[in-house]
């Protein structure tokens, strides 16, 4: 049995109860610590289900085998500060491994808080990196804690019963979406219960509150106090026994209670120490205020809120706000109190947030939370998605996120939360110069636009271009019912040439403009037209508007209805054109949106006088992408939600030992030399076409006189190879449908006259029939994860840039939309009728790359350029691939972030 190594990395996780653990493998250091839980952690009960006996060696063996880095055995430890409180094993039973015996125990103090639930899945990922794809074990019959946990699990598991036991069998299948829900459902149960002590405390405290007016802990807590805050609210400053009729302690440790909740107004430097105090009495969370934290001051911070278990807000950040009125906590230091509401806000920037929030209480629309996440070295937008998801309060939420930690843990927890609530989001960092503004005020690194549009459309998340566009969206989304997917809008108008204006903008943000039925003429004066836009004429009053409307929206053709109304003496009640709409009913069929020309904000939420609110914008284009977001909301509502892409008899291991035995002889990584890239990508079932190397010229003529007949009209190509080459047919490396051995030994000798000693060899393929040239490939975001790309390819690939990309894994959806969304898309599928090019074969490759991409962590780029397809099928004459080494990293793994910030030394 050959050793197996798990990388010496800790991971810290939440348990069910929110409790922060720290997991990593055991090693000799930790054998007292795997003795102690074994004896002293254990009743002599929970021992014999463990060990099936009372043998009184089994704890000392245990202790041995574990810790002894035994060959075969992979086992892990979960710590809660420094008590060892679990540990899961497995032992490999065959080489290669395919079968491993799985043990487990947890103190019996522990029980019942998800530990065993968590370290199993920790295990699971382990033992699926060393390719192990069955669990079995045996449980003793009465065992119903360890039967329940692997009930739980999400994976199907197979039981079968002998004599008092249960042999248990568990298939590790990748790729089994069971398995990933069951995960992101303990997940969030984890993480709301440990956001509580954040956004539900029962009491607080303010360290560094000072008696000066206007400091920023003196503020805060003022604004605590007078927010009316419900629970206990405590202030921290060794001058004072009271601020602001606050009572007051000299420090963290003398306070007469532990607050679940700790606000840091202190500065930078003086962050790490206090974090460590309120760790060791107990506290729960802590909001850090202070930016410009140096790494080491960084590092310890973290450190202190992992080992105590604290969930940490910052720092940089401006505070948080719960409205609740059973919490009613004001934590912040930037506006006004928000009104009690259903929105949630959380931001990155903490000038943003006030920015939003004044806009939000213009409009009237209250927040139920709202945090700035700062440099959100722990909690992100991901945390607070899940809370809203699940605090019954929140039925929009508005997010400003420059960066993410977990993009793609963050792009799964979005799809989900977007089908019940609408999440919009200011796409912050589209361009270059936007992109080092994000990263140097948030110290992580912001992503390029094509990333951030994939990520947002994939989870389903409204993602808009300014402060402005999401507050006018969001009016729309928080008032009025869904619009149908079809998005057919009649646009209506009291003046002809602003229905126009807005009929263009309605079609430029995606929506339709049906035909109406004329029978609604009767209802207009004379001389207006039902044309859509519909021209009422100026002549038209308050009366006849509103029973137009009715009639209007009673029509199942129509889905929304944009109104525009220039002001004229007819509608003028207290000069106010809008009353003849607010007059009607609260509770519409279709969504209605207003234009009202003379107003002077961009957007206002007008009160009806059955209830409920109007938007009413100044300007139709605003009104009309409004409108166009939330019908782009509800087509992915509408969408059944798609399984992931299916690539079948994909060889991993093939492409497992491809990518080692490289990385073995290139540690730093490299470009992989045109055979192994045909024999990792072939393993996939990517349709490379044949290339065979020759190393000289006879073997070139051979080689191609061998491959003539397979080819299109005889023919071959040439392509001149050396280590480090970029991009060939720039540098006269191509030579294509040569078809004669005289051709091929002049172009090889025209090689080895312009590359000279660097020639290494030349690759032989017989020349592909012309179809149309695609590109296809993945590239590797640093913060995103693998994108998958495909576009126009050939020569002119790069002048043209028609791409799209999706975050992998795709779903099988994807595999027919990005093929549709390209510019060039009728060459591909033609005017409707029989595709032009066997589109399942473009699939194919998208399905594959994808699988690819989520196996192997190391592929950093692929391009296939071209995959040259036709009518009956498709076939790559070109591939490059470049690999790096990287621990294999599982998105989907339950773990908490570490912040770049606080990472090294
Ligand atoms: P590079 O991308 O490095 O310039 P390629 O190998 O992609 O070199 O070749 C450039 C172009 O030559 C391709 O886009 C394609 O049009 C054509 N070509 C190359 N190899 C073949 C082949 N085996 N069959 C048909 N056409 C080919
Ligand atoms: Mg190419």
């Amino acid at each position: 049995m050959s050793t197996v190594h798990l990388p010496r990395t800790t991971a810290e996780a939440l348990l069910a109860d929110g409790t922060t653990v720290s997991i990593r493998p055991l090693g000799p250091n930790d054998h007292r610590a795997v003795l102690g839980l074994h004896t002293d952690g254990m009743s002599e009960e929970s021992r014999r289900m463990r060990f099936f006996g009372v043998s009184r060696n089994a704890p000392a063996q245990a202790a041995d085998r574990l810790c002894g880095e035994c060959p075969g055995v992979l086992a892990i430890g979960a710590w809660a500060g420094e008590e060892l409180i679990g540990e899961a094993d497995c032992e490999l039973l065959d080489d290669p491994p395919e079968t491993a015996e799985l043990a487990l125990a947890v103190a019996d103090r522990w029980h019942h808080r998800g530990a065993a639930t968590l370290l199993l899945e920790h295990l699971v990922h382990a033992a699926r990196a060393h390719g192990v794809r069955f669990f079995e074990a045996d449980v003793l019959f009465g065992n119903r804690a360890v039967l329940q946990v692997f009930a739980d699990l999400g994976l199907p598991v197979e039981r079968r019963f002998e004599q008092g036991e249960v042999r248990l069998r568990v298939p590790l299948d990748e790729t089994d979406e069971r398995y990933r829900a069951a995960v992101d459902e303990r997940g969030r149960r984890a993480d709301v219960a440990s956001l509580a002590a954040l956004l539900r405390p029962a009491s607080v405290a303010v360290v560094g509150a000072s008696r000066r007016e206007g400091s920023v802990g003196r503020t805060v807590l003022g604004k605590i106090r007078r927010g009316g805050f419900t629970g206990t609210l405590l202030a921290v400053n060794p001058h004072a026994g009271e601020i602001d009729g606050v009572p007051a302690y000299p420090s963290v440790a003398a306070l007469p209670a532990v607050p679940d909740l700790v606000v840091l107004a202190v500065p930078a430097a003086a962050v790490p120490g206090v974090a460590e105090e309120c760790g060791a009495v107990g506290v729960r969370a802590l909001v850090v205020l202070a930016a410009g934290l140096g790494a080491e001051e960084a590092r310890r911070l973290m450190a202190a809120c992992r080992r105590h278990s604290m969930r940490l807000v910052g720092p940089n950040s401006l505070g948080l706000a719960q409205a609740d009125p059973a919490v009613r906590l004001d934590a912040e230091f930037g506006g006004a109190f928000p009104r009690t509401g259903t929105a949630g806000l959380a931001v990155q920037s903490g000038g943003v947030g006030i920015a939003l929030l004044q806009r939000l209480a213009w409009l009237g629309i209250g927040v139920s939370s709202f945090v700035s996440l700062g440099d959100k070295y722990d909690v992100s937008g991901n945390d607070l998605l899940q809370w809203w998801e699940s605090d019954g309060r929140t039925d929009l939420a508005l997010l400003h996120l420059e960066s993410f930690g977990n993009p793609r843990a963050f792009a799964r927890t979005a799809r989900r939360v977007t089908r019940t609530i609408p999440v919009l989001t200011v796409d912050a960092g589209r361009s270059v110069a936007g992109r080092r503004g994000a990263a140097s005020h948030t110290a992580a690194a912001a992503t390029p636009t094509v990333t951030r549009e994939a990520l947002f459309r994939q989870a389903g998340i409204t993602a808009v271009h300014s402060i402005d566009e999401l507050v006018q969206a969001a009016a729309l989304l928080h008032t009025q019912p869904l619009i149908a997917p079809r998005g057919a809008v009649a646009v209506v108008s009291n003046a002809g040439g602003i229905g126009i204006l807005a009929a263009d903008a309605c079609a430029e943000a995606g929506l339709e403009l049906p035909e109406l039925p004329q029978g609604l003429a009767g209802l207009l004066p004379a001389g207006a037209s039902v044309r859509n836009p519909v021209d009422t004429t100026a002549a038209i009053g308050p009366v006849e508007l509103t029973h137009f409307l009715r009639a209007l929206e009673r029509d199942p053709a129509i889905d929304a209805i944009l109104v525009c109304l220039v002001p004229t003496a007819l509608f003028t009640r207290d000069g106010d054109p809008a009353h003849a709409l607010l007059e009607g009913p609260a509770r519409r069929r279709v969504p209605i949106a207003a234009v009202l020309l003379d107003q002077q904000v961009p957007v206002r939420l007008r009160d009806c006088a059955f209830g409920g609110a109007l938007p009413v914008y100044s300007d139709a284009v605003a009104a009309a992408r409004a409108l166009g977001h939330a019908r782009e909301r509800a087509r992915r509502l509408a969408e059944p939600s798609s399984a992931p892409a299916d690539a079948p008899d994909c060889d991993r291991r093939t492409a497992r030992s491809l990518v080692d035995g490289y990385l073995t002889a290139h540690p730093e990584g490299g470009w992989l030399d045109p055979l192994s890239t045909a024999d990792l990508l072939t393993a996939y079932g990517l349709p490379l076409t044949t290339s065979v190397w020759a190393r000289d010229e006879d073997a070139a003529v051979a080689t191609a006189a061998g491959l003539r007949g397979r080819g299109h009209a005889g023919e071959v190509a040439l392509k001149a190879y050396w280590p480090g080459q970029v991009h060939k047919s720039v540098a006269g490396a191509v030579r294509t449908g040569l078809a004669t051995d005289d051709d091929v030994r002049a172009a090889y000798r025209d090689f080895t006259r312009r590359f000279g000693a660097e020639l290494a060899g030349a690759v032989v393929q017989p020349m592909a029939a012309p179809g149309v040239e695609l590109l296809a490939g993945v590239v590797q975001d640093r913060v995103f994860g693998p994108l998958v790309v495909l576009g126009l390819g050939g020569t002119a690939a790069d002048v043209l840039a028609d791409r799209v990309a999706r975050l992998a894994p795709l779903s099988e959806r994807d595999l027919t939309t990005m093929p549709a969304e390209l510019r060039s898309a009728p060459l591909l599928s033609g005017d409707g009728g029989t595709p032009l090019v066997d589109l399942a074969a473009v699939r194919s490759v998208l399905a594959r790359l994808s699988r690819l991409a989520d196996d192997v962590p190391e592929l950093v780029e692929a391009d296939l350029n071209p995959v040259i397809v036709r009518p009956d099928g498709a076939v790559c004459v070109d591939a490059r691939v470049r690999l790096e080494p990287r621990p294999s990293f599982d998105p989907y793994l339950r773990r908490l972030r570490r912040p770049a910030a606080a990472e090294g030394t």
